[in-house]
């Protein structure tokens, strides 16, 4: 797997270059930083990539413009007071040390309370409440499963959650299986229910194109609002 990386500014843009052996000129945005990535065959010139680069100028700047915007990825301590989301809804943490097994629930005025073992660290806690994230979804994902499985006429044969860095969801059509992003336990409703049918959709179409979308849009005409409200809460970039 031979690369080359290399840094270079066009016309006020820094732009990362990566040539290897591919046979077309690609050019990304980095969601969270705005860099600018280019990948070029190995012997394409300084001026085709320039070419290129200028010819992709107003969708560059709009696309730095927006990781800009995007709110910084939260770190999350796990200490009193501290605000987290649960399904779009945001919550005060309380942390209760006690000597029984640790769970989470929710309580009135918008309060997660976070049962603890006495001196438990940060690590703990946040394990803690990323199961029962995990089990917030793992209540609900079936329900929707089973509605889409219905108007698709699709079946799924397995599902799981997990913690993913760059997608909300995946689905591996040999096998009818769907993943799905922890995370979106923290995002409203509207957004796992949409995963979940975009992630079924590719057992009908497997590519991102003019078929899959109206598929989508036929389930579920606001999708796209659904999408951007996933694009501005945390920094994934896929489905
Ligand atoms: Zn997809």
């Amino acid at each position: 797997l031979k690369t080359k990386t290399t840094y270079i500014d066009i016309s006020g843009i820094p732009v990362k270059l990566v040539k290897k052996r591919i046979r077309n000129l690609n050019l990304r945005v980095c969601r969270r930083t705005g860099e600018v990535r280019v990948s070029a065959p190995w012997h394409t010139g300084l001026h085709s990539i320039r070419t290129f680069v200028m010819s992709k100028r107003d969708w560059i700047d709009k696309h730095v413009q927006r990781s800009k915007e995007r709110a910084p990825k939260i770190l999350y301590k796990y200490v009193q007071g501290e605000c987290h989301f649960i399904m779009g809804c945001e919550y005060r943490l309380q942390v209760i040390e006690r000597d029984k097994p640790p769970s989470a629930e929710i309580a009135g005025g918008h309060i997660l309370k976070l049962f603890v073992r006495p001196g438990s660290d940060e690590k703990k806690r946040e394990s803690v409440l990323r199961e029962w994230y995990r089990e917030i979804l793992k209540k609900q994902i079936p329900a929707l499963i089973g509605k889409w499985e219905k108007e698709l006429n699709v079946t799924v044969k397995d599902w799981g959650v997990k913690q993913m860095k760059t997608r909300w969801g995946t689905c591996n059509i040999r096998d009818s299986r769907i993943w799905l992003n922890l995370e979106l336990a923290k995002t409203p409703p509207g957004c796992l229910d949409y995963v979940v049918l975009h992630e079924m959709v590719h057992l009908l179409e497997r590519y991102h194109n003019k078929r899959f979308y109206t598929i989508v849009g036929k389930y579920m005409p606001d999708w796209k609002e659904r999408e951007q409200i996933l694009k501005r809460s945390v920094d994934y970039c896929g489905l």
